[in-house]
């Protein structure tokens, strides 16, 4: 089978091609992997985890580190991540909240600290951070089923499935023929990166370039200590800020008492582009020190993460806020694409679309779907 193009490398088969290797990804795979349904996972990064990303103390993915990425699920109102977590054993801890809260106002005035008791959302964290789902769910999956540093460039529909070219460094593209695709990546993304032949029906594009990728235009700065010494001073380690350049922080440290606060950085994509990581850094911890006190100066470490500028999550439409996606009001895949692809990203949920429990949602519905389709 030509399927229109040269054959570059022997063609691979699979019955089940799932692209991308965060939460969703994984998941599919593993639901496929249960049900005995072959399945390759392709990932375009190094590691697995998409947007979840838990790291040790010098950058480096950790599995007992601090989240760069999500941090946070809420089981009484996203049943489905807390039953993904408990079923793959990792277990959850309440976010540190006790004590007050700081609240800057504006550069003239000093901190205001407040008494925020009775506020708390019931935020829950995973025990070694968010990559322990990660790891446990890529536990799961045999051997040779996940193809890392794979990222897919094009996909041909042909009479017997889909044609996947998966670019690899320096060589010609591998390919790959599948019966079905799941996509998991989120749909801008998807609509930048990957070329579809047929191409889908223009009007299913605009509706992907629309749907904001949940949280691609943001940063986090986290700074680590030797002891999370503002809880000895009654202090939650939540504070809120209109000056900047962190709007919100969190107390951040890790079940196992490795010491940290968190915030999500205020300053916009495009203006963070202009600035150095250093400086961005350093205003940072002059604003933790005004907020905590001296010692929040001196970490033993910091880590920043600009997941605007990460090429395998954020398109130039997530350079600026872009708000939080709704559930779709149509379908994902439209045309003669219907029966081969499906979107399963979190950004595709009926539910909790953005979230991780969106992830596991959408990854959950649509595969289940098509195992029961391809058991018939
Ligand atoms: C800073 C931040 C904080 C967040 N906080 C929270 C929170 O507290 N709670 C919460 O519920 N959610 C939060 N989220 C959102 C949450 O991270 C996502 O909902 C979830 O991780 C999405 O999982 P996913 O598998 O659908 O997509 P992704 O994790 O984006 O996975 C998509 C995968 O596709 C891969 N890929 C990209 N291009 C290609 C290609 N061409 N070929 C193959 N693979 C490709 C990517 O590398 C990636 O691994 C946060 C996100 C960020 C960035």
């Amino acid at each position: 089978m030509t399927h229109g193009v040269a054959q570059t490398t022997a063609m691979q088969t699979t019955g089940v091609a799932v692209l991308g290797g965060g939460l969703a990804g994984l998941n599919a795979a593993r639901l496929l992997q249960q049900a005995g349904i072959p399945c390759h996972l392709f990932e375009a990064r190094d590691r697995l985890g998409g947007r979840i990303l838990t790291v040790d103390a010098t950058g480096k993915p950790s599995t007992d580190g601090f989240d760069l990425g999500p941090s946070w699920f809420w089981p009484h109102m996203q049943p489905e991540l807390a039953a993904l977590a408990s079923e793959l054993g990792v277990p959850a801890f309440a976010q540190h909240t006790a004590g007050d809260m700081v609240f800057e106002r504006s550069q003239r005035e000093p901190p205001l600290r407040t008494d925020w008791a009775g506020q708390d959302q019931g935020s829950m964290r995973l025990r070694g951070g968010m990559g322990a789902l990660v790891q446990a769910l890529a536990q799961g999956l045999p051997s040779g089923c996940v193809r890392l540093n794979a990222p897919i460039t094009h996909l041909r529909l042909g009479q017997d499935g889909v044609v996947l070219d998966v670019a690899v460094d320096g060589r010609p593209p591998e390919q790959w023929l599948a019966r079905h695709v799941i996509s998991t990546l989120p749909p801008r993304l998807m609509a930048k990166a990957i070329r579809l032949d047929p191409a889908m029906d223009p009007a299913t594009i605009s509706r992907w370039q629309n749907v904001p990728t949940w949280m691609a235009p943001h940063a986090k700065f986290v700074a680590l200590y030797d002891r999370p010494f503002w809880r000895a001073a009654g202090l939650s380690g939540m504070a809120q800020s209109l000056v900047g350049p962190l709007t919100e922080i969190h107390d951040a440290t890790t079940a196992s008492g490795h010491a940290a606060l968190f915030g999500f950085v205020g300053v916009p994509a495009r203006t963070r582009a202009t600035l150095s990581r250093d400086a961005l850094g350093r205003a940072a911890l002059d604003q933790l020190a005004r907020l905590f006190g001296s010692q929040a100066a001196t970490p033993r470490a910091t880590l920043l993460k600009d997941w605007a500028t990460d090429l395998f999550t954020a398109t130039q439409g997530d350079s600026a806020p872009s708000g939080h996606p709704t559930a779709p009001d149509a379908p994902m895949v439209t045309g003669r694409w219907a029966d081969r692809l499906s979107l399963a990203g979190s950004e595709s949920s009926h539910t909790e679309p953005g979230y991780l429990a969106g992830a596991a949602e959408a990854s959950n519905r649509v595969t289940r779907a098509l195992i029961k389709r391809l058991s018939i």
